[in-house]
Order: C-alpha cells, then structure tokens, then sequence
C-alpha cells in the first residue's frame, strides 16, 4: 500500500467501489474496501437481476478497482457487530477517514392488515432469495401459487415479475443457484398482478425495463385500456417526460393486442392501492381500493374495492436504509444526514467521515448515479485531506490483526478469487458460466485456502 492516507470504504457495492474509484487516482490515498459479505459488489450481485447480463458484466470494470494497487477488498468485515464486528472508533484507529457505502439494505412496508401472512414477502426476499444471498433462507420460497400479486410499479416490481414470467430454461444462462432453478422450474404460477396506487403517468420503471415485459415467450402481457385514460396532470407529463411517454405508447400498444395464448399471463394494473392482505392461514387474496386521479400527479380513493385472488405476494415499494451503530442517522428519510457527501454529527460536519451512494441520497437512480455521486463526496474528501487527523495504527494490517485476535478471518481479494473460481467451476461441469454458491458456510470454505489472518 504506497498512499499516505489511509481511507476505509464501508461497502463493495457500485457505489462504494465508485469511490474507491475516485480514491485510487491519487498517489497519496490508499483505500481498503471491507464488505460484511465473502463476496464483493453488493446490489450488483445480490440485487440486479440475474437475467440482465449485460449489466452484470459491470463486475468486469469493478473487478478492475479492486485490483488496482493501493487498493484492496476486505470481505467478512461487518460495522459494529460485537466480537466478530468492527466499531466505527476501532476503524477510526486504523483509517484517516472512513467513507460509508452501505446503501439501503431493507424494504419498506405496506402497513395494511394481513401483510405478515405466510405467503406475502418483500420483492427484496425474493431477490435476495433468486440472486443466492447468503442471508436468505434457501427453502424461503416454494412458487407453489397459481397467481401473485406484485405490488408498486418500480422497477423492482418489473423485474420480480419477469423472473416469476420466465421458465427456468430461459434462466439457464444465469448465475442462480440450482436451488432457485429447481423451484422456478415446479413453478404453478400462471397469472401475475402488477399493483400500481396512481395511474400509468406516474409509474416508476423506465421504458427499457417495461418493454422486456412483452418480448417473453412464456407469457401475455394483458393491459386495460380503461386504466390507461389520462387526466390533465398525466397529460402534461406525457409530453414533457420521455419516459413516460415511451412506457405509455408501450401500454396502449399491448392493451390493444390480442392475446397469444402463452402459459403466463402479466396483468399491468393501475389506480389500485392495496388496503388489506386476506386469508386465514396464508396469502388468498390482495384487496384493493379503486383509486381515481385527482388532477394533480396524486390520486384519490373511491371507495370501491377490488380483489385479486393470490396465493402469493411480493411488495416492491421501495427500499429503506438501516442505520449503522455509532453512526449518525436520520430516521424519517432512512439516510446518513450529510452536507455534499460531508457527514454531519449534531448539526456538525464530522472530522473524516464521508458517505456515498443510496444511504446517502435514499433509494434512487440508476447504477451509473452512483458515479457522480462519488465523485462528489471524494471530492469533499480531498478537499478536507491536509487537514485530516493521522489515525494513531497506520499499518495496513492494523485492521486484520485486530479481526484475528479475535478468531475473525477477513476474506482478502485472494480469497474473493477462490470463491470466483470455484463458482466458476460448479458452472462449467454442467455447461453454465457461473453457478452461484448461496451458503456462508461454503463461501467460507471455498475461500479458506486463502484466508488473512
Ligand atoms: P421505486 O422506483 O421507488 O418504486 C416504488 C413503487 O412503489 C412506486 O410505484 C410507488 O408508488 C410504490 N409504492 C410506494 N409505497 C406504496 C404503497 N404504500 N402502496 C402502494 N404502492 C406504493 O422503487 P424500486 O422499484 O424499489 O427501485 C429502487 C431504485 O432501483 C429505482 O431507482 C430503480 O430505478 C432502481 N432499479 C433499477 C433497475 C434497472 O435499471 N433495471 C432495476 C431495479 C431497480 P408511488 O409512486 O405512488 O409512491
């Protein structure tokens, strides 16, 4: 490690390794990027859909940062979590400045009656279940419904239903574990309900992601016209919004095509807002209040109530950030409380602490935000660099030492490279790129030969 300032990024997503990106063009700063995970690149492992290919080969230009020298990735490090964890006062022993890149790792609620039936989860369970987190339960779904419900028309939404749309052949190509493959092959669902509260205007995914939704060949799209009609305030964002004009013009195109008979059917449906989860002993029905435009971007309800039978229900309205022990957090807005990337203890900026990505701006934007994002915060941090404090351990192992005296084996870049090679393996013995390994424990193991510490 050649940098005379020591920098710890909290975080191996885009966002954090974007700033690590910046970090490392300067001769002067050395960068350690620790991740609570075995495995780096956060959301764009466990969270960009399996089947966008194209996206996932960003791990491609990520790698390289990872690589660079003065660079290294620090996996199995997790903030604050008692003897195995790391506090943010022990980092700040080792590192002149800490930056945080823990994105939003939760899912918001619906707060309505019945959502904590068995059968109902968030899209990020799902995700996390068909992406082979190790957090998630490897049974935790069955697929055995007929009809799911997804409710919000993000583009989490778009991609939980394509992922429940397509067959387990189409998903061959990607990484999912065999587990995942297993039950989307028994799958029984036939119909999909895509649930937005306001009307087509206002929906949040953007026109590439929805149109993929009427190229599958495994499933109709089926769109009422009737939920399609504008009113003024939906007008005027028709024509001065792109994107939603393009997600329109693809709305009214398949509310006005037939049917092709495929096995699966998605069902766009809009100015629905979900007032109660039904059902005794599990998920049977998702019941509705007709809401109607009010002129104004907003909607209200018409007492009217519709419902969608379902055995199984994904809530995809938005993600939450978690707050960080010792670090400070603002709860209504689930993000770091910052100035420009600065971050602020009591209305105070803080001496070297810094932070980056959607636990700095909420869940939004694209992958690529995250890299004027970054550069923004890194540039608060050079600015800041002459007067940072010295942390008092400056050797680069001050930080694995530390782990070590405790039994903790940190997951080096070496190790990272076993995992990916193993992983690489499990695919090529059975004709596939790359097969996911899901649990810890195997993580762990896999990346053993290589373990610091
Ligand atoms: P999102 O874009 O914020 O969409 C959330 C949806 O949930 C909205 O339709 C919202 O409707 C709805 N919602 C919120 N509260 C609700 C409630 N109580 N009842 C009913 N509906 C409710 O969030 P996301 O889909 O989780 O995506 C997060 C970010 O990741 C976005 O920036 C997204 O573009 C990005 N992402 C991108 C890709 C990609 O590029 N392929 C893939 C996945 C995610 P209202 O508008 O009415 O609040």
């Amino acid at each position: 490690m050649s940098g005379s300032v020591r920098v710890a990024v909290i975080g191996s997503g885009p966002s954090g390794l974007y700033a690590a990106d910046e970090l490392s063009k300067h001769d002067a700063v050395s960068v350690d990027v620790l991740d609570r995970l075995p495995c780096p690149y956060g959301l764009l492992r466990y969270g960009v859909a399996p089947d966008h290919l194209k996206m996932k080969s960003l791990e491609i230009t990520l790698r390289k940062i990872l690589e660079r020298p003065g660079v290294r990735f620090l996996g199995g490090v997790e903030l604050g979590s008692g003897v195995t964890g790391i506090t943010v006062d022990e980092l700040r022993e080792c590192y002149d400045a800490v930056v945080y890149a823990t994105g939003s790792s939760v899912d918001r609620r619906l707060s309505i009656p019945g959502e904590d039936l068995p059968g109902s989860f968030s899209a990020t369970e799902f995700v996390s279940w068909y992406c082979g987190h190790p957090d998630a339960r490897v049974d935790a779904f069955t697929l055995d419904a007929r009809s799911a419900v997804v409710v919000g028309v993000g583009n989490v939404a778009v991609d939980v239903a394509r992922i429940l749309a397509k067959t387990a052949q189409d998903l061959h190509v990607t990484d999912m574990p065999d587990h995942v493959l297993n039950v989307l092959e028994a799958s029984a669902i036939s119909d999909i309900y895509i649930v937005g509260r306001r009307g087509p205007a206002q929906a949040k995914f953007t026109s590439k992601e929805l149109r993929e939704l009427g190229e599958l060949a495994s499933a109709d799209v089926v769109v009422d016209p009737a939920e399609l009609v504008l009113d003024e305030a939906s007008k005027e964002v028709v024509e001065t919004n792109k994107t939603v004009r393009r997600n329109l013009e693809t709305l009214q195109e398949w509310s006005s095509r037939p049917l092709f008979g495929r096995d699966r059917r998605i069902h766009l449906r809009f100015l629905l807002a979900p007032v109660a989860v039904l059902g005794t002993d599990r998920v049977e029905a998702v019941q509705c209040e007709r809401n109607v435009l009010d002129g104004s971007g907003g909607v209200t309800g018409t007492g009217e109530k519709v419902t969608l039978a379902a055995q199984l229900l994904l809530r995809s309205v938005g993600y939450r950030g978690v707050p960080l022990p010792g670090v400070p957090f603002d709860e209504r807005s689930g993000v770091i409380p910052h100035v420009s990337g600065r971050v602020q203890r009591e209305g105070r900026t803080a001496t070297g602490e810094y932070v980056v990505g959607w636990i700095k701006r909420g869940p939004t934007g694209v992958i690529g935000t995250n890299k004027g994002d970054a550069k923004e915060t890194v540039e608060q941090l050079l600015a800041d660099l002459e007067t940072l404090p010295r942390a008092p351990r400056r050797e680069p192992d001050a930080i694995i030492d530390k782990l070590a005296q405790r039994g903790v084996g940190v997951v080096t870049w070496a190790g990272w490279e076993a995992i990916d090679a193993a992983e690489r393996a499990l695919g090529a013995a059975v004709g596939r790129t790359r097969i996911k390994i899901a649990d810890r424990a195997a993580l762990l193991i896999a990346a053993a030969k290589t373990l610091a510490g």
